[in-house]
C-alpha cells in the first residue's frame, strides 16, 4: 500500500534489519524497542487490522512471533517475551500496519504495562457483558 512505512519495508524501499522472511509474513527489529532485541512481526499483504488477516497468515504470524521469542532468550539471554498487538488507536496502534510486537523481557528491565483489574459490579453484569459479546461474535473461516 502506497505511503505504508511497513510496505515500504517489506518491498526494501525503507531499510531494515531483518530476522526472518517467507511466503507470508516479515520480521524485523524495532526501531524503537522496549528492551533490545523487541522485533515485529507483520503480514506482507497489507492489512490495517488484525481482524481482516486471513487465518493461515494470522497463525504464521504467532508461530513465528512465538519462535522469535525463544531466539530471543537464547540469543540475549531473555528470562521471557510478551506477544502484544495494538489494534486502533486507542489500543496504542501507530503504524496502521497490522503487526505483532515480540518484547524479550528480564526479571530486572524495569518495565511494567500498566495494567490494572477491574471488578463487575455483580454477576448479572458480568453475565450481560459475556451475552453481548457472543451475539456479537461472527467468526468465519477465511481459509
Ligand atoms: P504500534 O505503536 O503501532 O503498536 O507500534 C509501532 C512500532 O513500530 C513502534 O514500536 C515503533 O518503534 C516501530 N517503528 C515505527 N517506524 C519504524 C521504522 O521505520 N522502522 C522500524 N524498524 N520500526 C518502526
Ligand atoms: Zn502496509
Amino acid at each position: 500500500m502506497k505511503d505504508c512505512i511497513f510496505c515500504k519495508i517489506i518491498a526494501g524501499e525503507i531499510p531494515s534489519r531483518k530476522i526472518y522472511e517467507d511466503d507470508l509474513v516479515y520480521a524485523f527489529m524495532d526501531i524503537g524497542p522496549i528492551n533490545y532485541g523487541h522485533t515485529l512481526v507483520i503480514p506482507k499483504e497489507h492489512h490495517t487490522s488484525s481482524a481482516t488477516i486471513p487465518e493461515a497468515t494470522a497463525g504464521r504470524m504467532f508461530r513465528v512471533g512465538a519462535r522469535i521469542g525463544v531466539a530471543l532468550k537464547r540469543a540475549l539471554d531473555a528470562d521471557a517475551f510478551n506477544l502484544h498487538l495494538a489494534d486502533g488507536t486507542c489500543a496504542g496502534q501507530v503504524v496502521m500496519h497490522a503487526h505483532l510486537h515480540v518484547v524479550p523481557r528480564g526479571a530486572d528491565d524495569n518495565f511494567h504495562w500498566n495494567w490494572r483489574q477491574l471488578k463487575y459490579e455483580s454477576d448479572a453484569a458480568a453475565d450481560e457483558t459475556a451475552e453481548k459479546i457472543r451475539k456479537a461474535l461472527k467468526l468465519e473461516t477465511q481459509d
